[in-house]
């Protein structure tokens, strides 16, 4: 699987873009971000002095969805946070994408910071905190600079800090970066490393809403996310919605990888056909033949080709064809894939980044990486399948976070839907692929097992 950035391509972003709308890769400064009537929201809200209540109703009404894995209600969970709390209240951003697959939100903060910024000034308003942090993964330090940058620009023109824009409502906005583990994504984890703690996941409840940052309510949201709150309060949430579909409003950023001709981060409407945004992306690499996708992100299950091909992009249609849309990294594997080897390479990613607080994950997810690497290079026994799908059940949903379930859902779906191409690994210790396609994926088992 290929999942290396592209380089940055303004034509990658479909006629119905929103968040990337006007973006040529250079325009991220501030005057850029206000040529493309940035700021604007912010503004009316402040100058017309929009109840907060009223625009938690409008992002209510836009059906935006976290578009950070989880896909909650972004309106609902604003409406969590305790409007009476007397003490501090925080508005925190997760931009530690570090899932495989999924490289929109370094897109976002690269090339239209403001789009977050302004967003999570929105959320403060809406939701009563006057302090923001924006957490950037460890491993994109030269978009965390910048992004550092844009806040500067943003506090100078006064739009954050003390009584912003002349009003009586005051935001203070710090950009914080981790150093690249994959579980800081995890909100609690999150915020223990933001408390300069180790990043490991809370138990909950109770929830950051009641009981967050540094002990004190707090939303946390994705980039995506706040990007796109500034234009459901400029357009109305209507709008947005009219996007999308009913309970999926607005456009999606889905970051498609692997076997196309053109991988990239593509803007499209959610409700979009997958065929569509494969045809975006140039179709399958060197016209060969689909064979499976995991449509959003690795933790997510993989499905076959031809469900896929039948299969909208919006979240409630990829559950219904049996996986999620997590957050919207689309990976394409053609017919050259071995399924075995792609599978060990998540399991391998999961194993990796367990925090190894609780023990079905820690030790399951060793277990499931060794067992799956034990069939790719040619030692798999017939009882391996049963076992690895029983470890995965015994893992999921039975741990602290959500990683015991990321890294039990994908072993159990490749196993479900491409169990032939197992069996013929454990039967005859050698990849099917390599075989029946002449297009040997992972030459190392094809020559362990010819010598
Ligand atoms: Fe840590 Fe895994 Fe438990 Fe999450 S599920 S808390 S990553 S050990």
């Amino acid at each position: 699987m290929n999942t290396a950035h592209p380089p940055f391509s303004p034509d990658a972003f479909g006629p119905d873009a929103m968040i990337m709308k006007g973006i040529d890769g250079m325009n991220w400064r501030l005057k850029d971000y206000e040529s493309r009537g940035g700021y604007a929201a912010l503004r009316k809200i402040l100058a017309e002095r929009i109840p907060p209540d009223a625009i938690i109703a409008e992002v209510k009404k836009s059906a935006l969805r976290g578009r950070g894995g989880a896909g909650f209600p972004t309106g609902l969970k604003w409406s969590f946070m305790p409007r009476s709390f007397p003490g501090q209240k925080y508005m925190v951003c997760n931009s530690d994408e570090g899932e495989p697959g999924t490289f929109k939100d370094r897109d976002i903060l690269r090339y239209n910071p403001h789009s977050v910024i302004e967003g999570m000034i929105i959320g403060g308003y809406a939701t009563g905190a006057s302090v923001g942090y924006n957490y950037v993964h460890g491993e994109i330090w030269d978009i965390y600079e910048q992004f550092e940058g844009a806040i500067a620009e943003a506090r100078a023109a006064g739009y954050l800090g003390p009584s912003i824009l002349g009003s009586d409502f005051s935001f203070e906005l710090h950009a914080f970066h981790g150093w690249g583990a994959y579980i800081c994504g995890e909100e609690t984890a999150l915020l223990e490393s933001l408390e300069g703690k180790r990043g490991q996941p809370r138990f909950k409840p109770p929830f950051p809403a009641s009981y967050g940052l540094y002990g004190k309510p707090t939303t946390i949201n994705n980039t995506e996310t706040f990007a796109a709150v500034p234009w459901i309060v400029a357009h109305g949430g209507e709008r947005f919605l009219e996007l999308g579909r009913p309970n999926n409003g607005g456009t999606k950023i889905f970051s498609v990888s692997g076997n196309v001709e053109r991988p990239g981060n593509y803007e499209v409407r959610l409700g979009t056909p997958f065929a569509t945004l494969l045809e975006m992306a140039g179709g399958v690499t060197k016209g060969r033949r689909l064979k499976a996708v995991i449509p959003g992100g690795s933790s997510m299950p993989v499905l076959p080709a031809d469900v896929m091909m039948k299969t909208d992009m919006d979240y409630d249609s990829i559950a219904k064809a049996g996986s999620m849309l997590g957050s919207g990294a689309v990976i394409v594997m053609d017919d050259s894939t071995c399924m075995v080897k792609a599978l060990e390479r998540l399991a391998y990613f999961y194993y990796e980044e367990s925090c190894g607080q609780c023990t079905p994950c820690r030790e399951g997810t060793g277990w499931l990486y060794r067992m799956v690497h034990r069939i790719e290079t040619g030692r798999g026994r017939p009882e391996d399948l049963d076992a690895l799908t029983s470890i995965a059940d015994n893992i999921q949903g039975h741990t602290i976070c959500a990683l015991g379930d990321a890294a039990a859902l994908p072993v159990k779906s490749f196993i479900s839907h491409f169990r032939d191409e197992f069996l013929h690994h454990i039967e005859h210790k050698r990849c099917a692929v390599s075989v029946a396609g002449g297009y040997a994926t992972n030459p190392g088992a094809t020559l362990r097992a010819a010598a």
